[in-house]
Formats: C-alpha cells, structure tokens, sequence
C-alpha cells in the first residue's frame, strides 16, 4: 500500500496552517516541496564541504567535487542515460531548452528547414524556437491536438517529413495531463533525418524515463519540479550531437587552453558547463533522485494514476465545471486544468487559498494552447505523491464552496 500520508511527513513546509487551514499544496505543477532528506543534503553541503569544484586540491574541494559528480552519475542512472558525459547540468528546463536553440538549433538549420512543436508546448519550448526561426529562417510548424486535448498523430504523420530538422515536445502537458507517445515519435522524426528533443519538465518527477528505450535526441527537465531545489535542471544528450555542438557560455572550467585570440574546450560534459555550477543545487538534485528511487518511480505513477481516477469524476460532477483536456482518467494524470463557468479562475483560486488550499490560476505560460482552446486562463490542481486522499476530497469541497459562495 502506497503511504502518501507518511511520506507528507518528510515534508516540513506542508506541516502548516494558511489562512487558518491546513494547508493543501496542489501546485506541483510549478514546484514541488522538498523533503527533509534533500533540505540535510542541502544544508550539509554549506555547513561541511562548501568548496568550488574541478579547481582545488585541498579536501573541501575533493569532497565537493566528489559529491557533485557523484550526483551525475545518480541523474544518469535515474534517466538511464549510458554515461555521465551525457548528462549536463543547467538552471532547469528553460534553460535545457535555450542552449539546445542557441546551439543545435543555430547550427544547424537553414531556410526551408522545419522546426516542430505542438500546440501543447510551454513558453520554454516555443519562444527558444521562435528565435532561431527568426534567425535562421527556418519555420516553426505546430502538431495540433484532438478534440480531448492529445497530440493528433494523424497530423504529426502528415507534417513530419524530410523537411524536419527538429521535433521538440512535451513528454507530459502541463495544462492537459497527456502524455505524448515520445518513442513513436521518435521513430517517426528519425526515419527523415530529424532529431527529436522531450521536456520532461512534468514527466520526470511523475514516471520512469528511459531516453535510451526512448530513444530521444535530448531530453531537459527540472530538479525543483521533482523535490530538489531550485536553479539546478538537466540536459541529456546523445554523445554524437553533443560532441559536435558549441558551448553556449563560455568560462571556468570549461575552457581547455586560452590563447591570445581563442581558445579550445574541455570534454564532456563540462564543456558545457561554463562559471562555478550551482554545486548544493546538484548534489541536493542527487538526494532529491535517490529519495524518489527509495520510494519506486513506477509506484509514485501508479498512485498518482489512483488519485486522478478518483477525483475526476467528483469535479466532472460539479455542475458548470470544465476540465480542459482528456476526460477519462486513463489518459492522463494528475494535472487538472479546469474552470467553473460563473467564476473567473483568480477569484476561484483566491477563495480557494482562503480555504488552504494552493492552486494555480492563469495561463500556465502556454498562451497558444489556451488560444487554441479558446479560452483566457484556467484554474489549475495539480497533485504529487504527497498528496493524500483526503486532501483530494478537501480540494473537491473547496471548489464546491467557493462555487457556492459566487453563485
Ligand atoms: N516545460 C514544462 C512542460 C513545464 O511545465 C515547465 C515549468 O512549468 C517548464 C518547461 C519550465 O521549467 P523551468 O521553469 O523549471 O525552467
């Protein structure tokens, strides 16, 4: 049996009262709380070893160095990447996103090249891309979605061709909960001679990811989005595109020589790596992935499947309720983006938060998709494996109150 009441315990900051409520955190989306174990690993970091890495000799500096390329290695084994000269450390997504555009994407695309996304994409998955269209003169095309809100294959059939260089798409949505078919996608990009690149933004903290059996170009996710800290994210990539590709910032210990008028890089991965990393912020990412292992990736999916299955059909039966996306429970998970037709989101979630209970209302930095869904913004639950049953039906209350209270 799966304990998220025991596990909520781990989490210090979800031990409090808002408003005069216990609080409910339902915005996993955006961040997760971060468990004691990674706050000690966080804390120790500064308190025992602070030192910069790959620079000194002295034991600070061993043992920091250590440690951050020990976390590496723990992020590898996490994704089942084949090395540890793959796996890149970033500020998050965004930037995972920014330096394959600068990089991979300026490089090697030219007019009459396509650059793919879907309509399903958050702001850091469209706007690097818009930037090197611009540049480039290459064109961004758009997967569109069905009815239900899941990537249309019949179109991702049509529009991926020879002309694509890039597929670039969310693994998980975080407005609509789907998961996109990345290995089909895969083959699909490949057999044209295009690469493909997920986020994994809100898959990592969700399921197992294999980018092996996915067989993904690269892949970018975040650490505080998966109960490590924030300013510290992940950029996988195959050793043959990385190896080929240019840094993108340039200094420490990337550098190999300096000469008077240019210079040479190290190797992977710290070609990549330019300036003092955020060290505390990796090594904490490394008690943040061995904290999930303990738990099971694959029982922290299937908890989190049981809770979707049991509170969708509670809000579908709140008169005037939307949910955006697929409405079966079996395909999608636990990111809810709904609306109530008589109240506008930021008041909902105003009364909601007067209620302790934290959700998110906006546009979810997914502007096109919120237009494609004819729609300003919505009110978004999104749960993690903290998140019991119980809080599941006092969020369910919540909505229902406030719908109450505006009527
Ligand atoms: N991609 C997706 C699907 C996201 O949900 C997010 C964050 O909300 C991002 C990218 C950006 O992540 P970060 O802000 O950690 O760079």
């Amino acid at each position: 049996m799966f304990d998220a009441k025991a596990l909520k315990k781990d989490f210090p900051i979800l031990d409090q009262q808002v408003n005069d409520e216990p609080l409910i955190y339902l915005d996993n989306a955006a961040t997760t709380q971060k468990p004691q174990q990674v706050l000690d690993v966080l804390n120790k970091y500064y308190q025992e070893d602070n030192a910069n890495v790959h620079r000194g000799v002295h034991t600070l500096a061993e043992r920091a160095t250590k440690d951050y390329e020990a976390a590496r290695e723990k992020v590898r084994a996490f994704i089942h990447a084949n090395e540890t000269a793959e796996v890149l450390f970033t500020r998050g997504t965004t930037t995972s996103l920014n330096w394959l555009a600068q990089s991979y994407g300026m490089a090697n695309l030219k007019a009459g090249d396509e650059i793919v996304i879907s309509y399903m994409e958050h702001h850091s998955n469209i706007v690097p891309w818009q930037q090197v269209a611009k540049a480039t003169g290459a064109k961004l095309v758009y997967l569109e979605l069905t009815a239900d809100g899941q990537l249309d294959m019949t179109d991702a059939k049509a529009k991926i061709g020879p002309k694509t260089k890039v597929l670039s798409i969310a693994h998980v949505s975080n407005v609509l909960g789907v998961t996109n078919p990345i290995k089909e996608l895969a083959d699909l990009v490949h057999q044209h001679g295009g690469i493909i690149i997920a986020d994994g933004a809100q898959a990592v903290p969700h399921m197992t990811v294999d980018v092996q059996s996915l067989d993904v170009d690269f892949y970018a996710f975040s650490g505080h989005k998966m109960c490590g800290p924030t300013g510290i994210g992940v950029l996988y990539g195959k050793r043959q595109h990385l190896e080929k590709m240019e840094p993108v910032e340039f200094g420490g210990e990337m550098i190999d020589f300096v000469y008077d008028q240019e210079s040479t890089w190290t190797e992977l991965p710290w070609k990549f790596e330019a300036g003092t990393p955020n060290i505390a912020g990796a090594i904490a990412l490394g008690a943040a992935v061995d904290y999930l292992t303990e738990i099971g990736m694959d029982q922290i999916h299937a908890y989190e499947e049981e809770l979707t299955a049991y509170v969708m059909p509670k809000l579908q039966a709140i008169d005037g309720l939307t949910i955006y996306g697929p409405q079966s429970s079996d395909d999608r998970g636990a990111v809810i983006a709904f609306n109530l037709d008589s109240v506008h989101p930021h008041d909902l979630a105003t009364a909601m938060d007067m209620q302790g209970v934290a959700v998110r209302a906006g546009h979810h930095c997914a502007q096109p998709l919120l237009r494609y869904l004819d729609v300003q913004s919505t009110a978004r639950a999104s749960f993690y494996f903290y998140n019991t049953i119980e809080e599941a039906d006092q969020f369910v209350a919540a909505v229902i109150a406030a719908k109450e209270f505006f009527e």
